[in-house]
């Protein structure tokens, strides 16, 4: 039921889009009608009173002959795919013809402006910004520096988008401002269309700046904030990184490239942009080395994307409509094949030790067996539905994230592909011939261009496959994915199970997830409630996991919880669960077989026991 909604939806959701580029088409062929040269958007941002986070701006546009000039602010921005409003950051609004004088206007939706023209000529608009939001990535300006993503910060109009673009900023004396748009002189960045400046986010302010040539292209490193880094550190292990790319492309597509960090509190995550990548890391978290492997691990993943995603991308994503939801089913390719590449990377550049990634591949195989959701939604739906995602834990019992079985689904078929070719074709083959086939900005791929590439790489059809793993909850073998290439899944001994997790609150332990068909579910515990205490005895903190694990699987436990500030009881039955997750570690005797494989499957030799 859910497989044919899904198609039809699909086959809806392609006409809008031929309209869509056609719509784009036309506005193309009106700007080049109506302006002979190449017409300019020229936009000017002030932001010499950076502490109440706002910012005055104002974007001057050509001539323009209709009877009105309509600008916008996106609904949301390339890279977070999830309905933002960026127009709700815009306040004091004011439209002026070329001598200044003031323009009638009205918002015609949430994030349009339509100004009346009484004749035709340039128009002028002036807005304050407020840009107080860090952990979106979008747009945040204080006393320190100014980090803006121009979606959420430069109005557009349709008809100039293909036009060129430039940007000149206002800042306090000290301050300096980084962007991978060409910057012809000091405070100032020219693109040749609005996409670009879209995609090439500016850090402004007194950050640690250093630059390094790696392979004839030049890169920049930024970092705003204070932590436990080392940032000399930073950028030699950054410099290892970037050469291993070519370990997967057979070219780089950008000639110079700036890795923005941000070492600050209460936020992480990461962007890609065309040329560009902001990282965010809280600013203790780049030790100890498991935390530090994390953001290198999120650096290569951000850098894979300048050719999965920035170069290449699925065709629901071409062109970009800032004004609604672009529809794929390949999110999972875009995200979660990123996130396979990624580690890899570190390994073959020295930074990583083959135990470190082993135990990152425990850890998701570990969250795969504990997502009931696995069962239940594909990754071509996950991808679709991204846009409406809960994420976290509570999704667990219905949707799989596109990161984590995404990963999963590229891992499979990477291994499949190297068993079904005995080691001549992988997974890098195929990225390489989407960026030969599609790199660029405009055209895209379709999930049948994916399974033509693998035709053509193997002689075979991958229908089969990717009915049952891609466009249905894989059944995921993991035995089958390891011992080709000589590892295997150790699992420890079997403890007493609830299939709850939880947090410390007030007075108990407040469940965070229950897992769909465990105990807990059976015994209809749900998110929220507080467990005060197990077979009359109060539990908290490490006592909590304790008290069930030091129980035996089968028995019946007496528990009191909290649901909404009314005491209650339930009783429940253990299951049973490995007591550590399953280890992912080398067999005893790999075969030359399973030690070639390896090599092919992440170009590194199969590692020595130890
Ligand atoms: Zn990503």
């Amino acid at each position: 039921m859910i497989r044919s909604l899904h198609t039809r939806f699909l086959r809806r959701g392609r006409r809008p889009r031929i309209q869509q580029h056609l719509r784009l088409v036309a506005a193309v062929a009106v700007a080049v009608v109506a302006s002979p040269v190449q017409a300019r958007v020229d936009y000017v941002i002030d932001l010499t009173s950076p502490e109440h986070h706002l910012a005055q701006v104002s974007a001057v546009f050509p001539a323009t002959p209709a009877p009105y000039l309509e600008v916008k602010m996106p609904a949301w921005r390339t890279g977070r795919y999830t309905i933002l409003d960026l127009a709700n950051g815009v306040r004091r609004f004011t439209a002026t013809d070329g001598q200044g004088h003031p323009l009638s206007w009205r918002k015609i939706d949430k994030s349009t402006w339509r100004i009346e023209l009484p004749q035709p000529g340039a128009v002028r608009v002036g807005y304050e910004l407020y840009a107080n939001e860090l952990g979106l990535r979008t747009r945040h300006i204080d006393d320190s520096h100014a980090y803006l993503d121009a979606s959420a910060v430069f109005m557009y109009a349709d008809r100039y988008r293909a036009d060129d673009v430039s940007v000149a900023l206002s800042v306090p004396p000290a301050w300096k401002s980084y962007s991978g748009m060409t910057s012809p002189a000091p405070q100032r960045f020219v693109a040749p269309n609005w996409d670009i400046l879209v995609d090439s986010p500016i850090e402004t302010g007194i950050e640690k700046a250093y630059r390094f040539s790696e392979g004839g292209r030049d890169y920049e490193v930024t970092i705003w904030g204070d932590g436990n880094y080392d940032p000399g550190q930073v950028v030699a292990d950054i410099r290892k990184i970037v050469p291993q790319a070519g370990s997967i492309w057979s070219g780089y597509p950008f000639q110079r490239y700036v890795f923005m960090i941000h070492a600050t509190d209460g936020v992480g995550g990461a962007t890609e942009h065309r040329n560009s990548t902001v990282i965010q890391v809280p600013r203790w978290n780049f030790q100890p080395r498991a935390k530090y492997l994390d953001f290198l691990s999120t650096t290569a993943h951000e850098f894979i994307h300048t050719w999965n995603v920035k170069n290449y991308r699925a065709a629901g994503m071409v062109p970009y409509d800032y004004e609604r939801e672009n529809y794929t089913d390949l999110l999972w390719l875009e995200e979660g094949s990123t996130e396979y590449f990624a580690d890899p990377l570190l390994l073959r550049a020295g930074l990583m030790k083959p135990d470190e990634y082993f135990g990152n591949l425990s850890r998701l195989i570990d969250r795969h067996k504990h997502k009931f959701g696995a069962n239940e939604q594909s990754v071509a739906d996950a991808s679709f539905d991204e846009w409406i995602s809960v994420g976290g834990d509570r999704a667990n019992n219905a949707q799989v994230d596109i990161y984590d079985e995404g990963q999963i689904a590229s891992w499979m078929l990477d291994l499949a592909l190297l068993q079904q070719t005995g080691g001549r074709i992988s997974y890098r083959d195929v990225h390489e011939a989407l960026y030969r086939r599609f790199g660029g900005p405009a055209r895209g791929f379709t999930a049948a261009d994916v399974r033509a590439i693998l035709k053509e790489l193997t002689g075979a059809s991958w229908e089969a496959w990717w009915a049952q793993n891609v466009d249905s909850p894989a059944r995921v073998d993991f035995d089958r994915l390891l011992a080709p290439v000589g590892l295997k899944l150790q699992a420890g001994p079997q403890v007493a199970w609830a299939g709850w997790s939880a947090e410390a609150a007030p007075g108990g332990m407040r469940l965070r997830s229950v897992e769909r068909g465990s105990p807990a579910w059976g015994a209809g515990f749900v998110p929220d409630d507080i467990i005060v205490a197990i077979d009359g005895k109060r539990i908290a903190g490490d006592r909590f996991d304790a008290a069930i694990a030091e129980s035996r699987a089968g028995a019946t436990v007496t528990v009191s919880y909290f649901r909404r500030d009314q005491l209650a009881q339930k009783t429940m039955t253990l299951g049973s669960n490995p007591k550590e997750r399953p280890a992912v570690v080398r067999v005893e005797h790999p075969t030359a077989a399973q030690m070639a494989l390896f090599k092919r499957w992440l170009l590194i030799p199969y590692p020595k026991g130890s």
